[in-house]
């Protein structure tokens, strides 16, 4: 059964614009709330980057110290031999060979562990830019999500304006008395439901009962009839 109560009927308008007011001003919170998790990875990302990169940075600093370390090897080894050149025992001869062999062994151990330190090196960059290529595609990622979000809200934003001239047009047919307690009750529902239909003597805002009494006043269909337990504004 539906009402004819011509407040009701206005209402109930009033409602259909502010349930759908209320829907596109949530969605306008919640957009950019679904960014945030691709931030928080990009974020995460250029973190690893940057300590991948520290890492490089520190074994770059260990390689050339090595480096030095065979350069003074050789150049050692360099004057063993010109010495060979002005011995003038046998003694000191083999004396020297031995140094120059045990510069040779040493420099040896260093060319391996400088290639071991090279082969780190790679490894290293190559999480990098793995790293790096993972990031940039997230952000790629963002920048379009971002741009088409921002773009939806623009719209939602039009829309909305709409709404909102057409609740002005809404609100302006009612007195001010029933507005106020209309959006005194709306304030506090979900969605803004302020009104109620009465089924079966129940309010099925709350699905709890309405009086025959409050019943039959609305059959009369003169008065606002409120739920006595939700509050909300009953209709039949
Ligand atoms: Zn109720």
């Amino acid at each position: 059964m539906s009402t004819k109560n011509p407040k009701i009927e206005k209402l109930k308008q009033l409602q259909v614009t502010d349930s759908k007011i209320a829907a596109l001003e949530s969605l306008i919170k919640d957009k950019p709330g679904h960014l945030n998790t691709k931030k928080e990875m990009v974020g995460k990302l250029k973190q690893k980057s940057d300590a991948k990169k520290e890492e490089i940075k520190k074994l770059k600093v260990e390689v050339d110290k090595n480096n030095l370390e065979l350069k003074t090897g050789e150049d050692q080894i360099n004057k063993f031999n010109l010495q060979l050149n002005t011995v003038k025992t046998n003694k000191e001869y083999s004396a020297i060979l031995t140094e120059i062999n045990g510069c040779k062994a040493d420099n040896s151990l260093m060319e391996d562990k400088i290639l071991r330190l090279y082969g780190q090196m790679e490894g290293l960059q190559k999480d990098l830019q793995e790293i790096d290529d993972e990031a940039k595609k997230h952000e790629v990622e963002l920048e379009q999500e971002s741009a088409a979000i921002e773009q939806e809200l623009v719209q939602i934003r039009q829309e909305l304006e709409t709404l909102y001239q057409e609740r002005q047009k809404n609100s302006a047919e009612l007195d001010g008395e029933t507005l106020k307690s209309y959006d005194k009750i709306a304030r506090s529902k979900p969605n803004r439901q302020a009104l109620a239909q009465v089924a079966a003597n129940i309010c099925m805002g709350c699905n709890m009962d309405v009086t025959p009494q409050q019943v039959n006043e609305l059959h009369r269909e003169k008065d606002i009839v409120c739920c006595r337990h939700c509050l909300r504004i009953l209709y039949l």
